[in-house]
């Protein structure tokens, strides 16, 4: 007894401030959702044999008014638990969005939009009819958005998960399966899902030069993937040679800080899309 309660000493305060914790963020992100503190990066994919643009990663920030810029770990978890993924995923998908159609419009550029999207968006009935507004909105040819979706949600899909993913094929959208190698989903979930993109996950790129069964796993997936048409983007290249040794590997689309870190609309334009029609 008296040890139980020794532990019970330890072990409540620190539930309590994990709870505490949740709870703040929580509020945080509602409020944030309401004043407008979250903005989206931009990520360039560049085709890995000309080293050019091909496309944009949006990725979500919330510019804190105490505590500045604050990066998704700290709060997709809890907005993943809690629900409001659902409407901070609709907030994305209207941001990015808008800002493609610029791009496109303004400067006369043809590049995808990768958005990544979380199980439980897929799972509202609602977003393949969201999307479809927001596509015609914005006047976006559905070929040029990419829909990013965990292996680890795939692995957690129900039927539903499958009906929407067939439902955003038949619409015209790209999926793709992020993270991939992470999960240890078996290769039929390759046909499973109507998938075009593959996207290995960092862990495998970052020891690309020195780990020879990464180098070994990262050949077989490219190898594999051409022969079921899905198209590969290595993530995480943060060296010339890492990008090398993917090159040489036939790996078609890369991203990584060896060619830019995500980037502010404002300043992803103005180095990556100089031409403007305006
Ligand atoms: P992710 O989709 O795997 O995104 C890639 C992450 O790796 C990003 O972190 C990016 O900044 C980082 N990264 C890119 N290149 C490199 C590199 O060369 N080296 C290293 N070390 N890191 C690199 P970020 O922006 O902190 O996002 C973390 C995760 O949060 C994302 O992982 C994604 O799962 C989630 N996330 C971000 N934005 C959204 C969103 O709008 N909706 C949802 N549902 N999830 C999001
Ligand atoms: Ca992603
Ligand atoms: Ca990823
Ligand atoms: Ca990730």
């Amino acid at each position: 007894k008296s040890e139980g309660r020794g532990r019970a000493c330890i072990f409540v305060p620190e539930d309590e401030q994990r709870t505490l914790h949740r709870v703040n963020i929580e509020s945080m992100i509602r409020e944030s959702l309401l004043e407008g503190h979250f903005e989206l990066h931009y990520q360039p994919v560049v085709s890995m044999g000309h080293q050019m643009i091909v496309g944009a990663e949006a990725l979500v920030r919330l510019r804190h008014p105490e505590r500045g810029l604050m990066a998704p770990g700290e709060f997709i978890d809890i907005a993943e638990e809690t629900g409001l993924i659902v409407q901070l995923g609709e907030w994305v998908l209207e941001e990015g969005l808008r800002q493609l159609s610029i791009w496109h419009r303004e400067h006369a550029s043809a590049i995808y939009l990768s958005i990544n999207v979380s199980g439980k968006q897929l799972q509202d009935y609602r977003f393949v009819r969201t999307l479809e507004n927001l596509l015609s909105r914005y006047r976006i040819r559905p070929g040029y958005l990419i829909l990013e979706i965990t292996e680890s949600m795939l692995m957690h899909h129900t039927d539903h998960t499958l009906e929407v993913m067939n439902r955003l094929k038949r619409l015209g959208c790209l999926l793709s399966i992020d993270d991939f190698g992470t999960g240890y989903s078996s290769l039929s979930y390759l046909q499973k899902f109507p998938l075009d993109i593959l996207k290995i996950d960092r862990s495998f790129v970052t020891d690309i030069e020195s780990n020879k069964t990464h180098r070994a796993l990262v050949t077989a997936i490219i190898t594999m993937s051409r022969s079921l048409n899905l198209r590969v983007i290595c993530e995480g290249i943060e060296t010339a040679q890492q990008m090398e040794i993917l090159k040489g590997m036939r790996c078609q689309m890369g991203q990584g800080y060896h060619f830019s870190k995500p980037l502010p609309a404002h300043q992803f334009t103005t180095q990556y899309l100089p031409g403007s029609y305006q």
